[in-house]
Protein backbone atom coordinates (compact mmCIF):
# COMPACT_ATOMS: atom_id res chain seq x y z
CA UNK A 1 0.00 0.00 0.00
CA UNK A 2 1.45 3.56 -0.69
CA UNK A 3 2.14 6.40 1.96
CA UNK A 4 -0.42 8.39 0.47
CA UNK A 5 -3.38 5.46 0.12
CA UNK A 6 -2.13 5.24 4.17
CA UNK A 7 -2.22 8.74 4.91
CA UNK A 8 -5.64 8.91 3.47
CA UNK A 9 -6.90 6.02 5.11
CA UNK A 10 -5.88 7.16 9.07
CA UNK A 11 -7.58 10.33 7.78
CA UNK A 12 -10.77 9.14 7.32
CA UNK A 13 -10.54 6.62 9.84
CA UNK A 14 -9.45 10.10 12.48
CA UNK A 15 -12.61 12.09 11.30
CA UNK A 16 -14.94 9.05 11.79
CA UNK A 17 -13.49 8.52 15.42
CA UNK A 18 -14.07 12.29 16.00
CA UNK A 19 -17.34 12.49 14.94
CA UNK A 20 -18.49 9.59 16.93
CA UNK A 21 -16.25 11.17 20.05
CA UNK A 22 -18.21 14.29 19.34
CA UNK A 23 -22.18 12.07 18.57
CA UNK A 24 -21.69 9.96 21.91
CA UNK A 25 -20.46 13.91 23.97
CA UNK A 26 -23.16 15.94 22.80
CA UNK A 27 -25.26 13.25 24.02
CA UNK A 28 -23.68 12.69 26.97
CA UNK A 29 -24.12 16.19 27.46
CA UNK A 30 -27.92 16.16 26.53
CA UNK A 31 -27.69 18.35 23.84
CA UNK A 32 -29.61 15.94 21.61
CA UNK A 33 -32.40 15.00 24.04
CA UNK A 34 -35.28 17.24 22.84
CA UNK A 35 -34.26 18.21 19.28
CA UNK A 36 -36.52 16.73 16.29
CA UNK A 37 -33.22 16.99 13.93
CA UNK A 38 -31.55 13.67 12.07
CA UNK A 39 -29.02 14.07 14.70
CA UNK A 40 -31.83 13.85 17.69
CA UNK A 41 -33.23 11.23 16.20
CA UNK A 42 -30.10 9.42 15.37
CA UNK A 43 -29.13 9.52 18.94
CA UNK A 44 -32.51 7.98 20.09
CA UNK A 45 -32.49 5.32 17.54
CA UNK A 46 -28.81 4.42 19.12
CA UNK A 47 -29.73 5.06 22.44
CA UNK A 48 -33.65 5.14 22.84
CA UNK A 49 -35.50 8.08 24.50
CA UNK A 50 -33.54 9.66 27.33
CA UNK A 51 -35.02 9.76 30.38
CA UNK A 52 -31.88 10.49 32.58
CA UNK A 53 -33.03 13.91 33.85
CA UNK A 54 -36.37 12.55 35.05
CA UNK A 55 -34.53 9.61 37.06
CA UNK A 56 -32.22 12.28 38.45
CA UNK A 57 -35.97 14.13 39.31
CA UNK A 58 -37.25 11.38 40.86
CA UNK A 59 -33.98 10.86 43.02
CA UNK A 60 -34.64 13.89 44.30
CA UNK A 61 -38.14 13.27 45.54
CA UNK A 62 -36.84 10.32 46.67
CA UNK A 63 -34.49 12.08 49.03
CA UNK A 64 -36.41 14.56 50.43
CA UNK A 65 -39.62 12.67 50.43
CA UNK A 66 -39.33 8.96 50.70
CA UNK A 67 -42.80 8.65 51.58
CA UNK A 68 -44.03 9.57 48.19
CA UNK A 69 -44.53 7.50 45.46
CA UNK A 70 -41.49 7.96 42.99
CA UNK A 71 -43.98 8.34 39.59
CA UNK A 72 -43.82 9.97 36.35
CA UNK A 73 -46.89 11.47 36.25
CA UNK A 74 -48.25 12.89 32.76
CA UNK A 75 -50.77 15.54 32.32
CA UNK A 76 -52.97 15.31 28.68
CA UNK A 77 -55.62 17.76 28.20
CA UNK A 78 -56.81 16.98 24.02
CA UNK A 79 -55.89 14.50 21.60
CA UNK A 80 -57.44 14.89 18.36
CA UNK A 81 -56.09 14.95 14.59
CA UNK A 82 -56.81 18.51 14.07
CA UNK A 83 -56.65 21.86 16.07
CA UNK A 84 -52.31 21.18 15.89
CA UNK A 85 -52.06 25.14 16.74
CA UNK A 86 -53.80 24.30 19.93
CA UNK A 87 -50.84 24.30 22.55
CA UNK A 88 -52.76 21.46 24.87
CA UNK A 89 -53.67 19.08 22.02
CA UNK A 90 -51.34 16.72 21.36
CA UNK A 91 -52.28 14.70 17.63
CA UNK A 92 -53.25 10.91 18.31
CA UNK A 93 -49.94 9.69 16.64
CA UNK A 94 -47.47 11.72 18.91
CA UNK A 95 -49.34 10.43 21.83
CA UNK A 96 -49.49 6.82 20.35
CA UNK A 97 -45.21 7.53 20.12
CA UNK A 98 -45.18 9.11 23.75
CA UNK A 99 -46.31 5.19 25.23
CA UNK A 100 -44.39 3.53 22.98
CA UNK A 101 -41.37 5.58 23.87
CA UNK A 102 -41.87 5.09 27.47
CA UNK A 103 -42.22 1.46 26.75
CA UNK A 104 -38.90 1.94 25.16
CA UNK A 105 -37.25 3.69 28.10
CA UNK A 106 -37.99 0.48 30.69
CA UNK A 107 -41.21 2.66 31.74
CA UNK A 108 -44.43 0.40 33.24
CA UNK A 109 -47.97 2.52 33.41
CA UNK A 110 -49.50 2.44 36.77
CA UNK A 111 -53.11 3.35 37.96
CA UNK A 112 -54.73 4.73 41.09
CA UNK A 113 -54.65 1.81 42.91
CA UNK A 114 -51.02 0.94 42.47
CA UNK A 115 -50.28 4.60 44.51
CA UNK A 116 -53.12 3.60 47.32
CA UNK A 117 -51.33 0.11 47.77
CA UNK A 118 -47.69 1.86 47.62
CA UNK A 119 -48.90 4.33 50.22
CA UNK A 120 -50.07 1.85 52.27
CA UNK A 121 -47.41 0.11 52.10
CA UNK A 122 -48.92 -2.97 50.50
CA UNK A 123 -46.89 -2.37 46.95
CA UNK A 124 -44.06 -1.70 45.86
CA UNK A 125 -43.73 0.50 42.56
CA UNK A 126 -41.86 -0.19 39.48
CA UNK A 127 -39.00 2.19 39.66
CA UNK A 128 -39.76 3.81 36.34
CA UNK A 129 -43.57 4.30 36.56
CA UNK A 130 -45.59 6.08 34.69
CA UNK A 131 -48.69 7.68 35.13
CA UNK A 132 -50.95 8.99 32.27
CA UNK A 133 -53.96 11.76 32.84
CA UNK A 134 -55.91 13.75 31.32
CA UNK A 135 -57.84 16.66 32.46
CA UNK A 136 -61.08 18.12 31.52
CA UNK A 137 -63.19 15.37 30.34
CA UNK A 138 -62.71 16.27 26.27
CA UNK A 139 -64.89 13.94 24.02
CA UNK A 140 -61.72 13.59 21.88
CA UNK A 141 -60.41 11.79 24.90
CA UNK A 142 -63.17 9.13 24.59
CA UNK A 143 -62.76 8.66 20.18
CA UNK A 144 -58.83 9.01 19.82
CA UNK A 145 -56.46 8.50 23.28
CA UNK A 146 -58.81 5.87 24.67
CA UNK A 147 -58.63 3.31 21.69
CA UNK A 148 -54.52 3.87 21.74
CA UNK A 149 -54.63 3.02 25.67
CA UNK A 150 -56.72 -0.01 25.00
CA UNK A 151 -54.57 -1.10 22.18
CA UNK A 152 -51.04 -0.42 24.03
CA UNK A 153 -52.49 -1.75 27.36
CA UNK A 154 -52.21 1.60 29.19
CA UNK A 155 -54.49 2.30 31.88
CA UNK A 156 -55.44 6.18 31.52
CA UNK A 157 -56.68 8.34 34.28
CA UNK A 158 -59.04 10.96 33.58
CA UNK A 159 -60.13 14.13 35.77
CA UNK A 160 -63.22 15.02 34.74
CA UNK A 161 -65.19 18.31 35.30
CA UNK A 162 -68.63 16.98 36.92
CA UNK A 163 -70.92 19.90 35.60
CA UNK A 164 -70.18 19.45 31.74
CA UNK A 165 -69.94 15.37 31.67
CA UNK A 166 -72.53 14.83 28.11
CA UNK A 167 -72.12 18.50 27.30
CA UNK A 168 -70.37 20.01 23.98
CA UNK A 169 -67.45 18.76 23.29
CA UNK A 170 -67.41 16.87 26.45
CA UNK A 171 -67.23 12.45 27.52
CA UNK A 172 -71.22 11.40 28.23
CA UNK A 173 -71.69 9.66 31.55
CA UNK A 174 -72.19 6.19 29.33
CA UNK A 175 -68.39 6.85 27.75
CA UNK A 176 -67.29 7.51 31.04
CA UNK A 177 -69.06 3.60 32.25
CA UNK A 178 -67.54 2.06 29.47
CA UNK A 179 -64.28 3.35 29.36
CA UNK A 180 -63.81 2.00 33.58
CA UNK A 181 -65.58 -0.79 32.64
CA UNK A 182 -61.91 -1.57 30.35
CA UNK A 183 -59.59 -0.72 32.79
CA UNK A 184 -59.74 3.31 32.89
CA UNK A 185 -60.29 5.31 35.80
CA UNK A 186 -62.25 8.10 36.23
CA UNK A 187 -61.76 10.78 39.16
CA UNK A 188 -63.19 14.55 39.79
CA UNK A 189 -61.80 17.45 38.69
CA UNK A 190 -64.54 19.58 40.37
CA UNK A 191 -67.90 20.63 39.73
CA UNK A 192 -67.28 24.36 37.71
CA UNK A 193 -63.56 23.73 36.72
CA UNK A 194 -62.72 27.54 38.75
CA UNK A 195 -59.69 28.26 40.81
CA UNK A 196 -60.34 26.44 44.38
CA UNK A 197 -57.96 28.75 45.73
CA UNK A 198 -60.06 31.66 45.04
CA UNK A 199 -63.05 30.58 46.81
CA UNK A 200 -64.46 30.23 49.97
CA UNK A 201 -64.91 27.39 52.45
CA UNK A 202 -68.16 26.75 51.49
CA UNK A 203 -67.63 26.97 47.99
CA UNK A 204 -64.62 24.84 47.79
CA UNK A 205 -66.75 22.59 49.65
CA UNK A 206 -69.32 22.61 46.94
CA UNK A 207 -66.82 21.84 44.43
CA UNK A 208 -65.15 18.66 45.87
CA UNK A 209 -68.25 17.23 47.51
CA UNK A 210 -70.80 17.68 45.13
CA UNK A 211 -68.20 16.50 41.76
CA UNK A 212 -67.23 13.02 43.81
CA UNK A 213 -71.13 12.28 44.58
CA UNK A 214 -72.38 13.16 40.92
CA UNK A 215 -69.10 11.03 39.73
CA UNK A 216 -70.07 8.31 41.83
CA UNK A 217 -73.56 7.76 40.77
CA UNK A 218 -72.59 7.71 37.43
CA UNK A 219 -69.45 5.26 38.20
CA UNK A 220 -70.98 3.28 41.09
CA UNK A 221 -67.42 3.34 42.89
CA UNK A 222 -66.01 5.58 45.07
CA UNK A 223 -63.88 8.45 43.27
CA UNK A 224 -60.98 9.49 45.75
CA UNK A 225 -58.31 11.39 43.94
CA UNK A 226 -58.56 15.07 42.61
CA UNK A 227 -56.94 17.02 39.96
CA UNK A 228 -56.48 20.60 41.29
CA UNK A 229 -58.17 23.29 38.17
CA UNK A 230 -55.30 25.01 36.80
CA UNK A 231 -53.07 23.36 38.95
CA UNK A 232 -53.93 25.78 42.47
CA UNK A 233 -54.34 25.06 45.92
CA UNK A 234 -53.49 26.96 49.09
CA UNK A 235 -53.39 25.33 52.35
CA UNK A 236 -56.99 26.14 52.97
CA UNK A 237 -57.99 24.17 49.34
CA UNK A 238 -55.76 21.38 50.75
CA UNK A 239 -57.51 20.92 53.58
CA UNK A 240 -61.17 20.67 52.78
CA UNK A 241 -59.69 18.08 49.86
CA UNK A 242 -58.14 15.74 52.71
CA UNK A 243 -62.05 15.58 54.15
CA UNK A 244 -62.88 13.76 50.62
CA UNK A 245 -59.89 12.56 49.11
CA UNK A 246 -57.02 10.30 49.78
CA UNK A 247 -54.91 11.95 47.02
CA UNK A 248 -54.64 14.93 44.65
CA UNK A 249 -52.75 16.29 41.66
CA UNK A 250 -51.11 19.67 40.55
CA UNK A 251 -50.33 20.48 36.91
CA UNK A 252 -46.44 21.33 37.23
CA UNK A 253 -43.34 19.91 38.58
CA UNK A 254 -40.38 21.22 40.70
CA UNK A 255 -37.78 19.23 41.92
CA UNK A 256 -37.24 21.40 44.76
CA UNK A 257 -41.05 22.42 45.73
CA UNK A 258 -41.48 19.11 48.56
CA UNK A 259 -44.24 17.05 47.12
CA UNK A 260 -47.44 15.46 49.81
CA UNK A 261 -50.26 12.68 48.81
CA UNK A 262 -52.09 16.14 48.00
CA UNK A 263 -49.68 17.79 45.45
CA UNK A 264 -48.40 14.88 43.50
CA UNK A 265 -46.66 17.23 40.11
CA UNK A 266 -47.43 15.93 37.04
CA UNK A 267 -45.83 17.05 33.73
CA UNK A 268 -48.18 19.17 31.38
CA UNK A 269 -47.51 18.13 27.61
CA UNK A 270 -48.02 20.62 24.96
CA UNK A 271 -48.27 20.22 21.54
CA UNK A 272 -44.45 20.64 20.74
CA UNK A 273 -43.52 17.59 22.76
CA UNK A 274 -42.51 15.39 20.20
CA UNK A 275 -40.98 13.32 22.47
CA UNK A 276 -40.98 12.16 25.91
CA UNK A 277 -37.56 13.82 26.75
CA UNK A 278 -38.67 17.17 25.60
CA UNK A 279 -42.21 16.77 28.31
CA UNK A 280 -39.35 16.25 30.84
CA UNK A 281 -38.23 19.44 30.33
CA UNK A 282 -41.68 21.33 31.02
CA UNK A 283 -42.03 23.03 34.56
ZN1 LIG B 1 -58.39 21.46 33.90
Amino acid sequence: MSLKRLRTGFSIAGIICISVGLFCGARYMGWLEQDSSPLGNLARFVYGPDVRREMNRLKIVKETTPEIPRITAICYHEVRPDRREDSLNVDPETFRRHIREFKEAGYSFIGVNDLRQYKTGLKNLPEKAAFITFDDGYADNYNYAYPILREEHVPGIFFVVSSTVGGKNRMTASQLREMQANGMEIESHTVNHENLAAMNEKEIDFELRESKSSLEKILGKPVCVLAYPGGKADEEVLESVRKYYDMAFVASVSPERKQTMYTLQRYGVFNWNEHIESIFKNR
